[in-house]
């Protein structure tokens, strides 16, 4: 191609596939290339996509798409060494008037997702890694990959935490190990009935399970579980560099969280047929790069688009999203023949006026106040510590609610230490 793809797509993730997808729907000539065997060779989350972008970008998902199950049960629990205590949450509204969530294993998915841009018409070339940008004075017109120069109109970074080519392009710098935490998984295969027993469920129903506590030995982080069809996503997460300060392996946590009595129950008998680990950009818009410049985007979590309120940890959705508005400022860039700054400030506009940039300003304080070590420590203890002193009768007599919070509290806590926690909680989360 002497003059070029109308867009090269680096990384063939969600943000990847769906950017990709799009332009070659609108009849652009797009490449996207990922330096994994396959798509999703190497990708790993926990993890359920959550939103409707993925049944609106392809109509035929819900026929077609190779996800384990629907979410119809979120439960979030607080762990001591001992005690569990949890919210569970099952509701008919997880899928009306669409389905919500889909529990995905993302070898399987990226892989397919690669296949429908490639349908769609895209290029689509596995094995293949950028290592350079292609450069006219300022403006970025192409890629190097290997001995290949590849020149495109436009190229958009979906590499991924920590990218390479939006550090290339001059708007990232080098990331700092506080604003990312380190992820580890284990797929843990079990038959379908033993799951649907342990955890509740039915047909495709599906649970997504996260856990704050004992889990992460006080580190900010927590521990997921979401069932599959036929195994267990179980993982940690936590931030990388209280791992370094503490000087523990996340794998160690894994290995404490799934020998957690309540865990340990959830996963015995099963076989481990899969162990991953990656980073995740934690900080929001605090660290989100800027987003263009001439013939460059970044998009998903390359621009650190990922929200997590300590509740929620949603990256996929915001990559989905971006990489659809940042194919959607190509096609019009390419309409109007002008790929320049201006013209791809387009991109910056679409993701304010969607939830992407909405949520992560609203969440702007999150990471921060998700660094108190008391939400990790001290309301976990106290939580397991009031359900202990209501639910286990010692023959004593008993004590209204308020007399036993205050039991629990002694000892452990003040007013003035919890206070702050909630005045800042407030506009954090
Ligand atoms: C442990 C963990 C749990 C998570 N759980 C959830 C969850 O439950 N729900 C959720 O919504 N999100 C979750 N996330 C976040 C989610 O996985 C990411 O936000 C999402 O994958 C971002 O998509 P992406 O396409 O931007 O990047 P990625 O999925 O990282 O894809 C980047 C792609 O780029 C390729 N690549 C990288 N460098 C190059 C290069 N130089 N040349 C060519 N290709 C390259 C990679 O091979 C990869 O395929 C989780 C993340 C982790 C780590």
């Amino acid at each position: 191609m002497e003059q070029g793809f109308d867009a090269i797509v680096v990384g063939a993730g969600p943000a990847g596939c769906a950017c990709a997808y799009k332009l070659a729907k609108a009849g652009l000539q797009a490449l996207v290339i990922d330096r994994g065997k396959f798509a999703g060779a190497k990708n790993m989350w926990g993890g359920a996509f959550y939103g409707a972008e993925l049944l609106e970008l392809l109509p035929d998902f819900l026929e077609e798409a190779p996800f384990e199950r629907y979410v119809t049960r979120q439960k979030i629990s607080f762990l001591t060494v001992e005690d569990c205590l949890s919210i569970d949450f099952a509701s008919p509204k997880f899928s009306q008037p669409a389905p919500h969530g889909f529990v995905i294993l993302r070898s399987k998915f990226d892989r397919w997702f690669a296949d429908k841009a490639q349908e769609a018409g895209a290029i689509v070339a596995p094995g293949l890694g950028a290592d350079d940008l292609l450069w006219d004075g300022h403006r970025v017109t192409g890629i190097k990959a290997g001995n290949d120069e590849l020149p495109a109109s436009a190229v958009i970074a979906c590499d991924g935490a920590n990218s390479v080519m939006a550090q290339k392009a001059g708007l990232q710098t080098e990331l700092s190990p506080e604003d990312m935490k380190q992820g580890v998984k284990e797929v843990i295969e079990l038959p379908r009935e033993v799951i649907e027993q342990r955890f509740n469920l039915s047909g495709r129903e599906g649970m997504a399970w996260e856990f704050a506590g004992s889990c992460t030995q006080g580190l900010p982080g927590g521990g997921f579980i979401y069932t599959n069809q036929d195994s267990i996503s179980i993982g940690i997460v936590a931030q990388l560099n209280a791992l370094v300060k503490r000087k523990i392996q996340a794998n160690d946590l894994l290995e404490g969280f799934k020998s957690h009595p309540e865990v340990a129950r959830l996963i015995e008998g099963g076989k481990l047929v899969e162990y991953s680990g990656h980073l995740i950009p934690v900080s929001g818009i605090n660290m989100m790069p800027e987003l263009y410049r001439d013939g460059f985007l970044v998009a998903g979590d390359a621009a650190a688009l990922v929200l997590g309120t300590g509740l929620i940890l949603e990256g996929a959705n915001f990559a989905v999203a971006s990489g659809i508005a940042a194919a959607e400022t190509v096609i019009k860039a390419k309409e109007k023949g002008d790929f320049s700054r201006e013209s791809l400030s387009t991109y910056q506009k679409l993701l304010e006026e969607s939830y992407v940039l909405k949520d992560l300003k609203t969440f702007k304080k999150a990471p921060h106040f998700l660094e108190n070590p008391h939400i990790y420590n001290l309301y976990p203890e106290l939580a397991c510590d009031l359900a202990r002193r209501i639910f286990i009768g010692d023959g004593q007599p008993r004590k209204t609610t308020w007399n036993t919070l205050r039991g629990s509290l002694k000892g452990k806590a003040s007013l003035l230490q919890i206070l702050p926690d909630l005045w800042w909680g407030k506009g954090a989360i």
